[in-house]
C-alpha cells in the first residue's frame, strides 16, 4: 500500500489502532504515522490547524444566520 506522509514523503507506518462501531459492525480502525516522530508531530499540528480554521468557519457562518434572523425579525 502507497502511503506517503504527506509532509516529507516518506512511506507511513501503521501507529495505534482502535475499533470503532459503525452501524451494527465494529470497525477496526488504523491510524498511519509518519516514522520520523519530529515529522509527525508537524502533520499533527497542520491537522489541528485546519480543524480549528473549519470550527472557526463554521463558527462565523452561524453567527452570520443569527444576525441574519435578528434583523429580520428587527425589521
Ligand atoms: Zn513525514
Amino acid at each position: 500500500m502507497n502511503n506517503p506522509c504527506v509532509n516529507c514523503g516518506k512511506q507511513r507506518v501503521d501507529g495505534k489502532t482502535w475499533k470503532g462501531k459503525s452501524g451494527a459492525s465494529v470497525i477496526t480502525y488504523t491510524q498511519t504515522i509518519c516514522p520520523d516522530p519530529e515529522c509527525q508531530k508537524l502533520v499533527d499540528k497542520a491537522i489541528a490547524d485546519r480543524k480549528e480554521k473549519s470550527a472557526d468557519i463554521a463558527r462565523k457562518k452561524v453567527e452570520a444566520k443569527l444576525a441574519r434572523e435578528k434583523l429580520i425579525a428587527a425589521s
